[in-house]
């Protein structure tokens, strides 16, 4: 008679702030944890740094996942037709595929950084039988605040993308709102100019496809003094000036988002 393989404990980065101070607050309550990190091969320089700072700080190894073929190879498959929040395919292909594949057929307990003042969010529940999802934090009474302080005290504090972005995830990801667009083209005016090349004007049809809805990112980028005026009068009117805070708050407001990739 074969063996049983015993359960597998896995934790998934996405390189944004809840996962990674899941991974510190369960280092020790799971020492046979293994932490992986799927990588788009479009991810932001500050993420790839946040995750192997926090390789470091785990003092183990984060195994990082990619797809076999890259998004290109997808846009293709879809008809060039860009990844939107209602035809995710990036986040299938990209993500989902190459952790179910991780996983195979081993019994799984996956941990998920959903905070318990966000119960609205479900996280990804996978429809492997073989999978079953914990939520610590929310099991624990976590908050925002406790994962500030979990993150402060280990020395690691916050990715450093939240100086001009709510959260991790492609340079070009669709979930970004206009104000972001704005901290890419200037933060990193050479993954600005890639995300444009992706955008599309079908003169058959007279269809254009922009990651922005209503606008190219040209078009975007010319209205970026009107975007960032229109952004700090509405920061004035909650009262809120750091520009950090703000990001942190938009972070917890979007129960669309895409929890693999960001959370
Ligand atoms: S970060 Fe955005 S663009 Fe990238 S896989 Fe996730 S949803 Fe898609």
């Amino acid at each position: 008679m074969s063996e049983r393989k015993p359960v597998r404990h896995l934790l998934g980065l996405s390189g944004g702030k809840d996962s990674a101070a899941l991974a510190i607050y369960m280092r020790d309550k799971v020492p046979e944890m293994e932490y992986f990190f799927t990588d788009t091969g479009a991810e932001l320089p500050e993420t790839l740094a946040f995750v192997d700072l926090l390789e470091d700080l785990l003092g183990k190894e984060i195994v990082r996942l990619n797809s076999s073929k890259g998004f290109d190879h997808y846009l293709k498959l879809h008809a060039n037709y860009l990844p939107s929040a209602q035809q995710r395919w990036c986040t299938i292909n990209l993500k989902l595929k190459p952790f179910e594949q991780f996983v195979g057929e081993d019994e799984i307990i996956s941990y998920v950084g959903i905070r318990a003042d966000e119960p609205h969010r479900e996280g990804y529940i996978s429809t492997k039988p073989n999978i079953k999802t914990r939520f610590p934090f929310r099991e624990d009474g976590l908050v925002r605040d406790d994962i500030i302080r979990i993150l402060e005290e280990s020395g690691i504090g916050l990715p450093k993308y939240y100086n001009w972005r709510s959260r991790s995830g492609c340079y070009f990801c669709f979930y970004q709102r206009k104000i972001e667009w704005v901290g890419l083209y200037e933060s990193h005016p050479d993954l600005f100019e890639k995300a444009k090349e992706f955008e599309k004007f079908d003169e058959k049809t007279g269809k254009r496809y922009t990651w922005s809805q209503g606008e190219s990112l040209d078009e975007l980028i010319s209205r970026k003094d009107e975007i960032k005026q229109k952004f700090s009068i509405e920061n004035k009117k909650k009262n809120q000036n750091n520009l950090m805070n703000v990001l942190l708050d938009d972070d917890d407001d979007d129960g669309e988002a895409c929890l693999i990739c960001m959370k």
